[in-house]
């Protein structure tokens, strides 16, 4: 199982999909798409050596201005850093990316993305983060999958890398809150939930039973 995560931000990755990220990081690539000021970079930086085999590319497109950008350019760009992440020429069984937020760059990364992953024959989902009010509500997840208590602790560990950007909605009380509400939701103690937006499955032996 290989896992690409599109992260607007650099710390989206962790807040949507910090679990099945420190699950197992050496399956896991994020492609990031905008830059960011040195203390995050260096806190970045620090989130990757933590992880360990995880590998990483930044496709540096400015911060906060993405729905300005040419949508060919941001696609395009996406599609290149989809397969240089790719191992082997090896196509990505899952592919993460964010839910199309109020936020101008989350709605962009979004529209992009699936534009860039119009022929992939793999599972696409979407990904949330503990927001506030502006869409609450609006994210309707249909697979969870389970935190353990030590993999939501590991989520925070990685989330704590990002000192610069802890605020309001974005610290180890919201992730763990929100982990508790979609652990409720299906039937375990935490959870992280996702929208699965395409899944495309080759039935076993399809040929050789008809
Ligand atoms: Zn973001």
């Amino acid at each position: 199982m290989s896992i690409l995560v599109i992260s607007p931000h650099h710390d989206d990755e962790v807040l949507g999909c910090g679990g099945i990220i420190s699950r197992d990081p050496s399956k896991v690539s994020i492609l990031q798409v905008t830059d960011c000021d040195d203390v995050r970079s260096s806190e970045y930086s620090n989130l990757i050596e933590d992880l360990g085999f995880t590998r990483s590319l930044c496709l540096e497109f400015e911060d906060g201005v993405l729905d300005i950008k040419s949508k060919m350019d941001l696609s395009s760009s996406i599609r290149r850093g989809i397969k240089t992440l790719e191992r082997g020429d090896t196509p990505f069984d899952q592919v993460f990316i964010p839910f199309c937020s109020l936020h101008q760059d989350h709605k962009a990364v979004n529209h992009a993305a699936l534009v860039a992953l119009r022929d992939f024959k793999g599972e696409i989902l979407e990904y949330e983060y503990p927001e506030g009010l502006a869409h609450f509500g609006e994210f309707m997840p249909n697979v969870y999958f389970e935190l353990s208590s030590k993999e939501l602790e590991d989520k925070i560990r990685l989330l704590d890398h990002y000192q610069s950007q802890l605020g309001l909605n974005r610290n180890e009380d919201a992730v763990r809150s929100l982990a508790k509400i979609r652990g409720h939701s299906s039937g375990f103690e935490y959870a992280e939930a996702f929208r699965l937006v395409r899944g495309i499955r080759k039935w076993p032996n399809y040929h050789s039973n008809s």
